[in-house]
């Protein structure tokens, strides 16, 4: 069925908004359900960082903590076999960005109508929200071509801070929070020092996060310091710091910069829209599902979860949100 098409009169069963391990595995499961979806799967953009069809594990080379690769795989690589995998049993694909979207609060007044950044406009009968939420980066060109090409700079400590290139080297952390000090004490598992670069003189993290990163004997904190420029050409070498007060500029040698400076969830579309969201900005779901505060909308993966942002955790939630959309749509009578 065509965008079109379902304008014209009919409305899809489902469309899916996202193309990462959440909605690729709603996808999947929808799809051998029967529940003919159709997923939107964003175009290329920078908003704040970059963000691609196939979603931020478009941005690692090596994913060696999901289950089933026993010698690892690359991000992109595993995205296109989500995607071979949910179009085989039948998903159709728009690489386009939902743009808008018309929820109806009551059950009588769905389809929900969604419109497309090429001026298309589609009715569903349930949605599952699954666009991720972006790692914010410094933008520095440097740490964009390293954090690509797997040259030692990542927004994923958890992710990536066990790789061995990072095995007894000088690692840093950006960034002052809760976040960045869970990432850092991560770290000093792996790295021979582990800095946290921060430009002021105080960390925003809570007491207890701060005195369990600095109770490790390889932590330290530079303080009033800001990354002007990553150093390196197939590898980082360093960094060029500046300091915020002294203006001075000076360099430091790390084989690992790891960028923890949040995540922005990407709803910006979803807003106006009558969807309840936390206070951090994450579609805030009922309970330990996928259901939001309206009929027929669910939310998967980080878009939903700022607390575990793993693609194994996404791909259950997406999982679950096909499986809740699947039994509303029955209990709704669409068949
Ligand atoms: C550098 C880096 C390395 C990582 N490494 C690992 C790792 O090794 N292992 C691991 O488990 N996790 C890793 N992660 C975390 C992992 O990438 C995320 O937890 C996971 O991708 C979240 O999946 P998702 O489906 O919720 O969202 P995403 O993967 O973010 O996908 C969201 C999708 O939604 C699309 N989209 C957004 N807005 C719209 C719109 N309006 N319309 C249509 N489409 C839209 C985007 O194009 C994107 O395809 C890493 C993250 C980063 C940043």
């Amino acid at each position: 069925m065509s965008s079109a098409a379902s304008h014209n009169g009919s409305a899809h069963k489902l469309v899916i908004i996202g193309s990462g391990p959440a909605g690729w595995t709603a996808a999947i499961y929808a799809a051998r359900a029967q529940l003919d979806p159709v997923c939107y799967i964003g175009i290329p953009k920078n908003d704040p960082g970059p963000v691609l069809p196939g979603g931020q594990l478009m941005l690692t080379t090596e994913v060696e903590n999901y289950p089933g690769f026993s010698h690892g795989i690359t991000g992109p690589k595993m995205m296109e076999e989500f995607q071979k995998q949910a179009e085989r049993f039948g998903t159709v694909t728009h690489m386009q960005d939902v743009v808008k979207c018309e929820f109806s609060p009551e059950p009588a007044r769905i389809p929900h109508t969604l419109h497309i950044a090429d001026g298309t406009v589609v009715r569903a009968h349930a949605v599952i929200i699954a666009t991720g939420a972006v790692a914010n980066w410094l933008g520095l060109d440097n740490e964009m071509r390293l954090a690509r090409s797997g040259g030692g700079v990542s927004a994923c400590a958890v992710c990536d801070g066990a790789l061995p290139a990072f095995r007894n080297q000088p690692l840093a952390v950006i960034g002052g929070g809760d976040t960045a000090m869970e990432e850092a004490s991560y770290l000093t598992k792996f790295g021979s020092v582990v800095y946290v670069i921060h430009r002021r003189d105080s960390l925003r993290a809570s007491k207890i996060m701060q005195e369990r990163f600095m109770s490790r004997p390889n932590a330290k904190v530079l303080w009033n310091k800001v990354v002007v420029d990553v150093l390196g050409g197939e590898f980082i070498e360093g960094v060029l710091l500046e300091d915020t007060v002294t203006k001075e500029r000076s360099t430091l040698a790390l084989k690992g910069l790891f960028i923890a400076i949040g995540h922005t969830p990407a709803t910006k579309f979803l807003k106006g829209t009558g969807l309840e969201f936390d206070d951090a900005g994450y579609v805030a779901l009922k309970q330990r599902n996928s259901y939001t505060n309206l009929p027929g909308v669910f939310a998967a993966g980080d878009v939903a979860d700022g607390q575990y942002r793993q693609a194994v955790s996404a791909a259950g939630m997406g999982c679950i949100a096909a499986l809740d959309a699947e039994r509303w749509l029955a209990a709704s009578n669409v068949h």
